[in-house]
């Protein structure tokens, strides 16, 4: 499973030249589909060769990086049936690595001074880690669910009162009864929010889905600490014991996709309500100039398309024409300028999310105003 930490250390990969492929293809389950994959991967390298201003000569792949990617296939593709795989390979770096993804993606091969991540972005926000807590009265199961993983862990029955101790009491009885049930159920209650807390604590936060009967969720909730409420992403309603761990991330599936539909929905709001105080810019163009001034704290990008581009290997000034500063000899060719962006984004601190149609195809919060160019 992918994850930021794993996204830092691909970038911290460099070559003086466009000499890291970063790969992602579908590996098909159907075994006839897949004899096509050698062909499939011909025709991304192809796409992704590239020549003109901004570099020296053609840039292609190398033949010992295509020897990598067909080694890789051969070895491990049976493992990825069914998954996009991300492959990076740059024998000049020493670069060789396989990173199965929990999502399809768009197909792409891609040349560069470095690894290609925006597609990795995308995967860690579009299928993100989650925990599931499956709750009655007096039971409780935590799901862990990353990718294809789903790790179960059942809590000991909470206790109760024996059930002879009802036949015959009325009243005040029954009352305390009834009373000392809510209390234990409380405190079972509670003893699951400390162990969600602690899982909580050693992954960082992660969204959190409740499941069980109607009349055991809403209690749950109310019992969970601030941190753990705010990565609550949503509950479902099943009988526990009929529940499997496969059924429990089918269930949660449906909440997570609504729930990153939800937050997509919100980004977007929240950009779109901003007030207008010259801290937020749309289009490409604004964007640059805003990377360039590494002024950027929050960067929407759109998931498809690459936009080709330059970059100064002088200064960094970002650019779609080779004119973006004043050192003309230095301008490198740079495959995709949205790369670029979030890129130079995530190295000055700021957070890059991944929108369906984004305003102005890739827009930005800033953290201070622009210097006049
Ligand atoms: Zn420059």
């Amino acid at each position: 499973m992918i994850s930021r930490a794993e996204v830092d250390k691909l970038l911290s990969v460099r070559a003086g030249w466009p000499l890291v492929l970063s790969l992602y293809l579908w590996v098909p389950l159907d075994p006839a589909a897949r004899r096509g994959l050698p062909a499939r991967t011909d025709e991304l390298f192809a796409l992704a060769a590239r020549d003109g201003p901004g570099l020296p000569a053609l840039v292609r792949v190398r033949a010992g990086d295509r020897r990598a990617v067909r080694g890789l296939l051969a070895a491990h593709a049976r493992d990825w049936l069914g998954h996009t795989v991300a492959i990076f390979t740059c024998g000049q770096a020493g670069l060789a690595e396989a990173v199965p993804l929990p999502c399809r993606l768009q197909e792409r091969a891609v040349l560069a001074t470095r690894p290609h991540v925006r597609p990795l972005l995308l995967a860690i926000q579009r299928c993100p880690a989650y925990r599931a807590a499956v709750v009655d009265r007096r039971h409780a199961w935590l799901f862990q669910v990353t990718g294809e993983h789903i790790e179960s862990t059942a809590l000991p029955p909470a206790p109760g009162l024996r059930s002879h101790g009802f036949s015959g009491w009325y009243g005040l009885q029954a009352y305390r009864v009834n009373e000392r049930i809510i209390q234990l159920t409380r405190h079972h209650y509670h003893d699951t929010a400390a162990l969600l807390e602690r899982a909580a604590r050693a992954t960082g936060p992660q969204p959190l889905i409740i499941g069980g009967h109607e009349n055991s969720i809403a209690p749950f909730l109310a019992v969970l600490p601030a941190g753990l409420r705010d990565d609550f992403a949503g509950s479902f309603v099943a009988d526990p014991h009929t529940l499997t761990p496969a059924k429990v991330r089918d269930l949660a599936s449906h909440v997570i996709r609504d729930w990153l539909s939800q937050r997509d929905q919100r980004l977007l709001t929240q950009f779109l309500q901003q007030p207008p105080d010259g801290l937020t810019v749309a289009g490409l163009s604004a964007c640059l100039a805003a990377a360039s001034q590494h002024a950027i704290k929050l960067l929407l990008v759109p998931a498809g398309g690459l936009i080709p581009g330059y970059t100064c290997q002088r200064c960094g000034a970002l650019s779609s024409t080779g004119n973006g500063c004043p050192h003309a000899a230095a301008q490198l060719a740079v495959p995709d300028l949205l790369e670029e962006l979030a890129v130079t984004t995530l190295s000055d601190g700021g957070q890059v999310e991944t929108l369906h149609d984004p305003p102005g195809r890739v827009c930005a919060r800033l953290r201070y105003p622009l210097a006049p160019a």
